[in-house]
């Protein structure tokens, strides 16, 4: 295991993942019941994005200002991207950030944790040791938040059905290994089963190595139920960019929520543009019946 997710805190697909995630987290919320989330791949938690700045021994170009950075002074921000730029704002403040540029991003958790009621709980799984001992002093003190050093896919058998019986899985692996995409489907086919109405909301990269259509044309053939994906490209097909976008799959998403999601994916698409040719897109992989 690499992969370190301070070199990408806050980049496009940060920002992507982030703000759509916080409409569908309100979208089961118009529900009174609780619900848990289970964040399998969680991170650390808290990015410091000046060691971005810095970079490390291989010299790198930081991410952050065409993610996060490009929101950073934007003023009338449609709807829930005012609300996720307010929260990462909001925590960067908390940890002593100022208010010119992003210092301090939070990760999926706390994205999480700030967003979620008092009925509802959060269970965070990280494998990594170095990572997850981060994640445990951030959330050390927090109320309805656990931490985990589980395999994030094992959790999904281990965790669900969770005792308030409704639950929202985030899924966000580094794609490392070569059958990511298998294992992340067989865990989806699992918790599904083990808890139908369950909502997951899966990760992916948009790359030539990474093969996302024929992962989303067979996790459509799996007899998935109605789902989501949302695409964005931040250059065109001839790109020489090595990761040309990400997309979201969201599986059993809140009613009605791509009415919501709609205008952000317009707004994101351009705005996080890098290169010519790409833009953001909303569609049925799977439609509601
Ligand atoms: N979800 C985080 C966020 O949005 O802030 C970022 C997560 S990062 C893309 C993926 C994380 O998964 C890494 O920290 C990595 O150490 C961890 N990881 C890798 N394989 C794992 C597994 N099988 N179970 C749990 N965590 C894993």
């Amino acid at each position: 295991m690499n992969y370190r997710h301070q070199y990408h805190a806050g980049n496009f697909a940060d920002v992507w993942k982030h703000a759509l995630l916080l409409p569908i987290i309100r979208g089961l919320q118009r529900k009174e019941k609780g619900f848990l989330f289970l964040d399998t791949h969680a991170g650390r938690g808290k990015y410091d994005l000046r060691q971005s700045l810095r970079g490390d021994s291989l010299e790198r170009k930081p991410e952050f200002p065409d993610g996060i950075g490009r929101l950073w002074r934007e003023e009338n921000l449609p709807g829930a991207i005012g609300e996720y730029v307010w929260l990462v704002k909001d925590f960067n403040a908390r940890f002593g950030g100022g208010s010119d540029a992003a210092e301090f991003y939070p990760g999926s958790p706390w994205l999480a944790q700030m967003s979620l009621r008092e009925q509802d709980r959060l269970a965070a799984c990280e494998l990594h040791e170095e990572e997850f001992a981060a994640l445990k002093y951030e959330f050390e003190y927090e109320k309805r938040a656990s931490v985990h050093p589980l395999d994030g896919y094992k959790a999904i058998r281990a965790m669900l059905p969770p005792m308030e019986k409704r639950a929202l899985v985030l899924i966000d692996p580094p794609y490392e290994a070569q059958n990511e995409f298998a294992q992340l489907t067989d865990a989806v086919l699992e918790g599904l089963r083990r808890m139908p109405a369950a909502t997951f909301v899966v990760w992916y990269p948009l790359t030539e190595r990474a093969r996302s259509d024929a992962f989303l044309a067979t996790f459509a053939e799996a007899g998935m139920p109605p789902s989501l994906v949302a695409e964005v490209a931040i250059a065109g097909d001839g790109s020489s960019l090595k990761m040309r976008g990400c997309g979201l799959l969201v599986v059993n998403p809140p009613w009605k929520i791509q009415a919501d999601l709609q205008p952000l994916v317009e707004y994101l698409g351009e705005k996080l543009q890098q290169q010519p040719g790409g833009g953001g897109r909303l569609r049925w992989l799977v439609p509601e019946r």
